[in-house]
């Protein structure tokens, strides 16, 4: 490639990350012609964490599409691609650079998400010897700290007590003041399981061609895993596909989002879900919009898509989501050091390849690997539920996740795995750890038919791993869970589970140990 020009002179440098494509942010409102854009695609980036290709493909595809956006809109914009000569493979480097090749008198950025990010830019820019500008992604309904601050002298988070706020503020689903239905939460209503034969609808796919894009990231030796189609991307680009996605999922898929949100199946592998996580973490579509989309498509039919549904889905984006980010900033950087359980034990190896006969394990992971994506609660109750039986440190199981879907950012991946998944936080997250035999999959998925193992049996060779696992897990964590460490109220929440253990024969719950001793022995062969 021949060498590309410097820069010419800009008054303002303003870095936009690759989760910052942000459609209507007020920088873009005003066009100047001193005022550099810059956008890149950095090693830094590629190499903190292993990631899925069709990560690496979907974030580099979305930015050069925003760059290219920004500059029909009229904006100066430097886009950095992996193999440009001047391209220093570091973001603060190559601000550096920029700065003081264009002689910027100023230096703005947005608020990062990630904590590293954070640091990194709030160190850059005491050292940078320019003028600073900070500026909100105005993506988010809270800002950084509202969380902590709302639950300010309290023990404890309460995402129901966040969410209410939440519904009040936005007014999403009110009606004078009151929730509409006359209940916050319609849940008891979702989650059950489809017969076998239900097709739901297919997901929308789309087809962008990113082979130049993906022999690029191979020849720089980026290391990554999962497989990518790349000839047809199957992940929305920019605004217009995330738009169309959003409205496949009102038109197609919301009536039916609540109901179908826990059930899992080995044929299809997105089910109600939306798959607007990565248009979302992003920010080519807002929060607000996208449950505004939902409520409407809910008013004008509320006889196909009832309240349940568009109530569970908006939950989880103004809930959920909201509540994740608020848990990140009030908990980092520490949260990341938390191991509640002082869990050890490696994450086996088919987590990488999905070799294994446990059945659900295999159809998530494969699922993962071919698609960048797994569903809810695939990854709760049958990725993260099996890591947390076998003990496997929270470490291992950020970066398994971290790496492995295309939606995955620091600050929603690690509350969700260390925090909601691992109980590596004591309850911070969660009320209590999502864990659950067999028989839990088996109520909710499709995939014991068709396991090596018995869902039915507990101790024989062929008994379903996660039963005994179960077992020992309560057994074996039961002073730490009960402990004054962990979240308040854990003696009532675990109350069931532990009196059905004390209930058992004493040799039943022996068997139950050392089959859960054998299998913790032998998690690779499982
Ligand atoms: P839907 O099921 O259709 O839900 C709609 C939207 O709600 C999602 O797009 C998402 O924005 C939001 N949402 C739902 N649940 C959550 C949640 N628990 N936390 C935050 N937002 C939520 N989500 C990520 O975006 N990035 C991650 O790296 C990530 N890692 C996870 C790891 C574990 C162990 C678990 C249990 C969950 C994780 N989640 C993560 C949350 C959730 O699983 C995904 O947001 C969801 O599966 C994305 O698919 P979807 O868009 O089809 O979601
Ligand atoms: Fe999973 Fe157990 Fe069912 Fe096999 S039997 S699919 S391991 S829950």
């Amino acid at each position: 490639m021949p060498p590309r020009p410097e820069p010419r002179e800009a008054r303002v440098v303003r870095l936009v990350l690759g989760d910052q494509l942000v459609h209507d942010h007020p920088w873009w409102r005003r066009k100047e012609t001193d005022i550099l854009y810059v956008l890149m695609e950095v090693r830094q980036e590629t190499d903190y964490a292993h990631h899925h290709i069709q990560k690496v493909l979907g974030f580099f595809g979305a930015m050069r599409r925003f760059a290219e956006h920004l500059r029909t809109a009229g904006h100066r914009v430097l886009y950095l691609r992996l193999d440009d000569p001047r391209n220093q493979q570091d973001i603060t480097l190559n601000l550096r650079w920029v700065l003081d090749a264009c002689r910027a008198a100023t230096f703005g950025y947005m608020l990062p998400d990630e904590h590293r990010l954070d640091q990194q830019l709030k160190r850059f820019a005491t050292e940078c010897g320019a003028a600073v500008e900070v500026a909100d992604t105005h993506h988010f309904l809270t800002h950084r700290n509202e969380l902590a601050d709302l639950f300010k002298g309290k023990k404890q988070y309460l995402m129901e007590r966040f969410y209410r706020v939440m519904r009040e503020r936005t007014g999403l689903l009110m009606q004078g003041g009151a929730p509409l239905g006359g209940k916050w939460n319609f849940d008891h209503a979702n989650r059950q399981r489809p017969p076998k034969a239900h097709v739901p609808p297919p997901p929308l796919l789309f087809d962008h061609d990113l082979r130049e894009l993906d022999a690029l990231v191979k020849q720089a030796g980026v290391r990554t895993l999962g497989t990518a189609d790349a000839a047809h991307f199957p992940w929305p680009l920019d605004r217009a596909d995330s738009l169309a996605l959003l409205q496949y999922f009102c038109e197609h898929l919301l009536h039916r989002f609540g109901t179908y949100q826990d059930a899992m199946s080995p044929h299809h592998w997105a089910m109600y879900h939306a798959r607007l996580s990565f248009s979302l973490n992003v920010k080519l579509l807002s929060p607000l919009e996208v449950c505004e989309a939902a409520v409407q498509a809910h008013l004008a039919d509320p006889q196909r898509i009832d309240l349940a549904q568009v109530e569970g889905f908006v939950r989880q984006i103004i809930g959920w989501r909201e509540y994740m980010r608020g848990v990140y900033w009030a908990q980092m950087p520490g949260f990341a050091q938390r191991n509640f359980l002082g869990h050890e034990r490696p994450l086996p190896v088919w987590y990488w390849t999905g070799r294994t006969r446990m059945a659900c394990l295999r159809e998530a992971i494969t699922g993962s690997l071919a698609n960048a994506y797994a569903h809810h609660i695939q990854r709760l109750m049958v990725t993260g539920n099996f890591a947390l039986l076998a003990g496997v440190h929270p470490d291992e199981v950020d970066a398994w996740y971290l790496g492995i879907y295309i939606d995955a950012i620091e600050w929603v991946e690690i509350t969700n795995t260390r925090g909601m998944s691992q109980f590596a936080d004591g309850g911070i997250v969660g009320t209590k750890p999502y864990v659950s035999s067999g028989s839990y999959l088996n109520k909710m998925g499709h995939s014991c038919a068709g396991c090596h193992y018995d869902v039915n049996d507990r101790t024989g060779p062929k008994a379903c791993p996660f039963n005994a696992l179960y077992w020992h897990f309560l057994a074996r964590n039961r002073e730490r869970l009960l402990s004054d460490e962990a979240r308040p109220g854990m003696l009532v929440r675990l109350a069931m589970p532990y009196r059905t253990w004390d209930r058992m024969p004493a040799a039943t719950r022996q068997a139950l140990l050392d089959k859960g001793d054998d299998l913790l022995a032998h998690l690779e062969a499982l």
